[in-house]
């Protein structure tokens, strides 16, 4: 199963262009079977949303939801992830493994130090994986507190420095990962993942994760 593991849609993430509805019909038309929507769970999103923190969360699953209904129709399995910041760092962690309860559970996640966003995820048994963590002005941060590690980041835009984080994850034993970083068209199926199973639901993706059987895709 052809998986995008690093997917925004315009609904949630400012610095994104293309609706969830349109990202569906790309991904399906490159062949993916399924697309984990990581929009930016940051407090210059959450916070710009009106409401009280709930109110908030439900308003930041609006991608996630638009993607689902469309991906019903077009047979896309769309899973929920995250990518949010820490708090006092620029690095950005990519979460599997939740479902819509954890994002409520943890409505402030954005304000969360390394630690206690780790010990969240291990708690409710997601994974806290760090994106992109050799671009200029980043840092791998703690392996300790990392179940994986985003190795291949396929953004055009960005300097990645891809062999730099295989490398420090494989010294640090840390669980692979690769992900588009869908924001605009042209970055349609850069990354994601090949499983040897079919996954039905986020803690599926998280289970085969940790298998690390798949298979990473590098399109550049
Ligand atoms: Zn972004
Ligand atoms: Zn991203």
């Amino acid at each position: 199963m052809k998986i995008e593991l690093h997917a925004h849609t315009s609904e949630v993430s400012p610095c994104a262009n293309v609706a969830a509805e349109t990202m569906v019909s790309v991904y399906v038309k490159a062949g993916y079977q399924g697309v984990v929507v990581t929009d930016h769970f940051n407090s210059y999103v959450l916070e710009s949303f009106p409401g009280s923190p709930r109110d908030r969360v439900t308003r930041y699953l609006e991608g996630f939801y638009k993607a689902q209904q469309a991906g019903e129709k077009a047979g896309l399995q769309i899973i929920l992830g995250m990518e949010s910041c820490i708090a006092g760092g620029k690095e950005d962690f990519l979460i599997y493994g939740i479902g819509t309860d954890f994002i409520y559970q943890h409505p402030t996640f954005y304000r969360y130090t390394q630690e206690e966003a780790y010990r969240a995820c291990q708690e409710y048994g997601a994974l806290l994986f760090q994106a992109h963590p050799c671009r200029p002005g980043l840092a791998p941060r703690d392996p300790n507190l990392l179940d994986g590690m985003e190795v291949y980041n396929g953004n055009p835009r960005h300097k990645n420095n891809n062999p730099r984080a295989r490398e420090w994850a494989e010294a640090h034993g840390l669980i692979f990962s690769s992900g588009s970083d869908f924001h605009e068209m042209e970055d349609v199926g850069r990354g994601g993942i090949i499983l040897p199973v079919d996954i039905r639901d986020s803690k599926e993706l998280a289970e085969a994760l940790k298998r690390r059987t798949g298979e990473l895709i590098e399109t550049p």
